[in-house]
């Protein structure tokens, strides 16, 4: 942290700088320009220090130089983290992944379709929501429990990990026993209490960006999830509320390049919740695998137009196979190949 002194400080303003950095078991480094002052802050700097020492005589400006994030950021940790999961499936490094499956979980029958159909057109995990963050309580929520127990039953069937929304503290222990990664989802993306207690079962955890999130506000929440112990951690992109209208969100491709540097963590994309329409979830994942994301993710379902979520944004298992097909291509052209599917493992139907 930096203290940029204004031209006209006294003496008196500058010791006093220095004492209370003292008194607080840091260092005060004075460098003397033509014009100014600054002092550099040295030792272990905490959030709250920069609007105290804003607020002190003398003081024109305070500036951080570290990253207000410590474990998810690379300067602590450089090499890239790679998040492990069952049926030897891996998110981070070379190879990037495909998540997929139905916006929610409806029925036996419609997870089945939609499974077997991202199954065949080569994802690796199955997504399915149990739990569901509606705008309308009037909409469907989910079908809960049973929900889950066919997701788990449909991974196993198809020897694929499967990712559900984590939506409450309340269901934390139910959702860690089913599922193989914990989606915390837009809305709780600053939900701190919901991250530690979801990192806290040790689970693999994938963070949504929060609607309005800045990229500081996403890794910051996933530092909290670090904090608390829990190292499998990865990101997912799904587009934030702009001023446009025209798509259900604005895909941010900046934030892909950019969090790839600032972090080791892995990051995907969902170009479904991030355009809002079926037709533009294709090319959004091939500029998505472009700019060096880690995976993406994608809804399907057996037939969108009678989904009771997101169907406006929703392949067909057809559509699915064809966007597989041709982001296959684009992620070998750009020198990182989608990830072998692993056979699947032959399981009892139960
Ligand atoms: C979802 O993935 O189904 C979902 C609700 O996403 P988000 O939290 O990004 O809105
Ligand atoms: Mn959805």
């Amino acid at each position: 942290m930096i203290v940029v002194m204004n031209m006209r400080r006294t003496e008196a303003q500058r010791d006093a700088i220095l004492l209370r950095l003292q008194a607080i078991g840091l260092r005060g480094q004075e460098i003397e320009g033509v014009a100014r002052t600054v002092i550099a802050v040295l030792g272990n700097v905490y959030p709250e220090l920069r609007d105290e020492l804003s607020t002190m005589k003398g003081v024109d400006e305070v500036l951080r130089i570290s990253k207000p994030y410590k474990l998810a950021s690379r300067e602590v940790h450089q090499d890239d983290t790679i998040v492990t999961l069952p049926y030897g499936v891996n998110v981070g490094g070379k190879r990037p992944v495909m998540i997929a499956g139905p916006c929610a979980i409806e029925t036996e029958e419609q997870l089945w379709a939609a499974a077997k159909g991202v199954r065949d057109g080569g994802a690796h995990i199955l997504r399915g929501g149990a739990f569901k963050p509606r705008s309308s309580p009037y909409s469907f929520q989910g079908l809960g429990v049973p929900g889950l127990k066919m997701l788990r039953n449909a991974g196993d069937r198809l020897g694929m990990p499967v990712i559900t929304e984590l939506l409450s503290v309340r269901d934390v222990d139910v959702v860690a026993q089913y599922a193989d990664v914990l989606q915390i989802g837009a809305r709780n993306t600053q939900n701190f209490v919901l991250l530690e207690e979801a990192a806290k079962t040790g689970k693999p955890i994938m963070l949504k960006r929060a609607i309005a999130g800045t990229i500081e506000e996403w890794l910051l929440a996933a530092e909290y999830i670090l904090n608390a112990g829990n190292s499998q951690v990865f990101l997912c992109e799904r587009g934030i509320r702009t001023f446009e209208t025209a798509t259900r969100n604005t895909l941010d491709l900046n934030a892909i390049a950019l969090v790839k540097r600032l972090s080791h963590l892995p990051v995907v994309c969902d170009p479904s919740h991030g355009t809002g329409k079926w037709y533009l979830v294709r090319p959004l994942c091939m500029a998505s695998l472009a700019v060096g994301a880690d995976g993406l993710m994608v809804e399907v379902h057996p037939s969108p137009d009678h989904a009771l979520s997101d169907g406006a944004q929703s392949l067909t298992p057809g559509n699915f196979a064809s966007l597989m097909h041709e982001a296959s291509m684009l992620a070998t052209a750009v020198g990182r190949p989608f990830a072998p599917v692993p056979p699947p493992v032959a399981q009892p139907v139960a």
